[in-house]
């Protein structure tokens, strides 16, 4: 299955990722883990990338989607991909549907996890990730294991300033990309309110069982 997940930062778009793509036997393919990695392996679309991100900013659609293009035609994503954060600006939609149909492929399914804005500076700035397993856990609302707790970071855009300009951005910018896939008849919205379990249940039941 080739399927995006679209919601605002916080929507709980990494978590449902990780429980999906084991039992759909699909890649995760997530842009903002991507650029994390570039800019920590200092490589220079890492160094293009940093400033935007700790500001809350988007980065620049010519850095992004030759990136993202070049992921989706890795092997393992040949029999389908969760794509978690990507696209994020109609450009970049336009990008993957030129892309995906140069390939000769079509999209399952965008799901849009809607959360309310008054919910997204809480989950943001409780936001913690394993960095060994990856795991993303909460301080509230998905406490982490005690064994486990000294070793977790937090992310540098995780601050509700910056929080507040992702939120900015993505009714900005990437807001304009729903319309886009519902005139296509592919959007499937899902609400992102209630226990992970249940919204897992929400997504499962959406892409069809
Ligand atoms: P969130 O968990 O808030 O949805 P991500 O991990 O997906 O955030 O992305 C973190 C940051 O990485 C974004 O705020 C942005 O700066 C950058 N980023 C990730 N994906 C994209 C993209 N498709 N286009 C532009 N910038 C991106
Ligand atoms: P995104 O990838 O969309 O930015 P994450 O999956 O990283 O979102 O989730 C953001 C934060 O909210 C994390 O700390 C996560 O543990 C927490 N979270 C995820 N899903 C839920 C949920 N259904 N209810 C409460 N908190 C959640």
């Amino acid at each position: 299955m080739r399927i995006i997940l679209v919601g605002p930062p916080g929507a709980g778009k990494g978590t449902q990722a990780a429980r999906l793509v084991e039992r759909l036997g699909i890649p995760h393919i997530s842009t903002g883990d991507m650029l994390r990695a570039a800019v920590k392996a200092g490589t220079e679309l890492g160094k293009k990338a940093d400033g935007y991100m700790k500001a809350g900013d988007l980065v620049p659609d010519a850095v992004v989607i030759g990136m993202a293009v070049e992921r989706i035609g890795e092997p393992d994503a040949q029999k389908g991909f969760m794509l978690d954060g990507f696209p994020r600006t109609r450009p970049q939609a336009e990008a993957l549907d030129a892309a995906l149909s140069a390939a000769g492929v079509q999209l399952d399914a965008v799901v849009l996890i809607e959360v309310d804005d008054s919910l997204i500076v809480e989950r943001i700035t409780g936001r913690r990730t394993d960095p060994e397993t990856k795991r993303i856990y909460h301080m509230t609302f998905d406490p982490p294991p005690a064994e486990v707790a000294g070793r977790l970071v937090q992310r540098k855009d995780d601050t509700e300033e910056a929080c507040r300009a992702r939120l900015k951005k993505y009714h900005g910018e990437t807001a304009p990309i729903i319309p886009f896939y519902e005139d296509k008849g592919l959007l499937r919205r899902v609400d992102g309110v209630g226990s992970p379990d249940a919204v897992t249940a929400r997504l499962t039941a959406a892409l069809g069982g």
